[in-house]
Order: C-alpha cells, then sequence, then structure tokens
C-alpha cells in the first residue's frame, strides 16, 4: 500500500484564531483561490487510491498520537507477524498484536481497538464502500468500533478516491484561521463545510486535505502563525485580525 504523510492524529479541539469580522460562509471560488495559492507554494498533490480499505482502517488507528515513521514502523511489523492478512489478525491474541505494534506506542489501546474493528468486520472487505452513496459509505464506517469521522474520511478518501476530507489537527487550525468553518465550529462541523467546499471532486478533497496539513506544518504552525511569510495574507481573515495586528 503507498505510504503517505498521515493526517496528525490528535483528537483534542485545537483553537483555532478567529477572524475579527464576521463570518461569511466561504463558496468554491474562495476555496479554489486558496488552492490555487497553496498549489503554487507545494505543488500539486496526486491522488491515487489504493483499494486496500481495511488496511487505511489500520493504519489510520495505528497513526494515533504517534509520528509517520513509527506508524509504518508498527504497521510492517504488524504484516510480517501474521502472514495471512486481517483474517489472521482478527483471530490472534490480543497480546500477540500488542507485542506486533508496540514500536507505534499505546499499543494495548490499538491492538484492542484493531480487534474490534476487525471482529465488527467479520468477512465484509469493504469493497462495498467504492460504489455505495458516500453518507451510506460513511455512516456504516463511524458505527465502528473507535472510527470517527477523520478515519472513516481517510479510508474513504485514500482506499477509493471518495470526495470526503479528512480533518485532523493542521487542517482544522489552517482552516479555522482562514474561515472555512464558522468559529467555534466541532471537528464534524469541519468536516462537513470543507466536503462541501470540494464539491463532490476527489481530487480536490485530496489537495485541500494534503495543502492545509503542508501549510500547517511549515508556515501557519500553532501558535504563532508566520503571517508574514504566507502567500494567504491577502485573502486571510486572521491575519488582518486584532490578534495578529497586537504581535
Ligand atoms: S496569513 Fe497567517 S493565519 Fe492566515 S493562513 Fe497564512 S499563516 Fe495562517
Amino acid at each position: 500500500m503507498t505510504r503517505r504523510p498521515h493526517a496528525s492524529a490528535g483528537t483534542e479541539a485545537a483553537s483555532h484564531g478567529r477572524p475579527s469580522r464576521e463570518w461569511r460562509r466561504p463558496d468554491r471560488r474562495r476555496a479554489r483561490t486558496i488552492r490555487d495559492r497553496l498549489r503554487a507554494a507545494y505543488g500539486r498533490p496526486s491522488l491515487n487510491p489504493h483499494r486496500a480499505p481495511i488496511d487505511e482502517l489500520v493504519l489510520t488507528v495505528l497513526s494515533q498520537n504517534t509520528n509517520d515513521r513509527n506508524r509504518d514502523v508498527a504497521y510492517a511489523r504488524l504484516r510480517e507477524r501474521f502472514p495471512g492478512g486481517w483474517p489472521e489478525v482478527r483471530v490472534a491474541a490480543v497480546e500477540e498484536v500488542e507485542e506486533a505494534i508496540r514500536p507505534g506506542g499505546l499499543s494495548n489501546t490499538k491492538a484492542a481497538r484493531i480487534g474490534e474493528i476487525l471482529h465488527a468486520l467479520g468477512d465484509d472487505d469493504l469493497t462495498w464502500l467504492e460504489s455505495a452513496p458516500l453518507a451510506e459509505a460513511r455512516d456504516f464506517l463511524t458505527s465502528l468500533p473507535g472510527v470517527g469521522r477523520k478515519t472513516a474520511a481517510c479510508v474513504l478518501l485514500f482506499s477509493y478516491g471518495r470526495p470526503d476530507v479528512p480533518v485532523d489537527t493542521h487542517v482544522f487550525r489552517v482552516g479555522g484561521r482562514l474561515g472555512l468553518f464558522r468559529p467555534g465550529a466541532s471537528f464534524d462541523e469541519a468536516h462537513d463545510e470543507l466536503t462541501r467546499l470540494a464539491g463532490g471532486d476527489p481530487e480536490d478533497a485530496y489537495e485541500l486535505h494534503v495543502a492545509l496539513i503542508r501549510h500547517g506544518r511549515r508556515t501557519c504552525v500553532a501558535p504563532a502563525p508566520r503571517c508574514d511569510e504566507c502567500p494567504l495574507r491577502r485573502v486571510c481573515p486572521y491575519a488582518r485580525s486584532d490578534a495578529v495586528k497586537a504581535r
């Protein structure tokens, strides 16, 4: 399965700066303006769906509270330890799974979660997610143990190119500062708004996700964004807000 920088795994409600002016719901045109400026800065990412939804599900569980490298080591050890694949992991002792994924941290919690998900899936290989109505596919995934909107969106977007935008802490912080969703919005509301802005276009959904993460790691960092060097400063309400002027 293709490796890629993964959505960071924090689940706490990151505080994002609040624009000083009244918020107005952005349209697709504004989203494209932001996308184009970020594309000029970071290039255009390429969406390559890997059609391995359970791999993605497990990888996303392993990504929680760790970095990409440790996640990948844990995932590789898990696959190596259980060559029979997910059916073998499903019936394995949780201690064996825990030992395999130990480099990824929180191994007892993650091993239990992976087991619960695989048991809930049974023989379902999730290939039906590719053609099911998006809301139905999302609802099913979020009904699995411990699976929230971000994990569901990762599975849908990265496995099958379904246009759902995963919102991690970077996407949430940068999107909030840019006013892409309502000040005070929850993570779930941010998912809804960003997915709406992607307009059902998988490439746009993927680019929005990747570009906001890149920007959040390099420029729009927490707690003090580098607005002076940001290609979005002319279109960013946060850059004009009292919070920045006071610095
Ligand atoms: S102008 Fe500042 S707050 Fe706005 S996106 Fe750029 S770095 Fe972030």
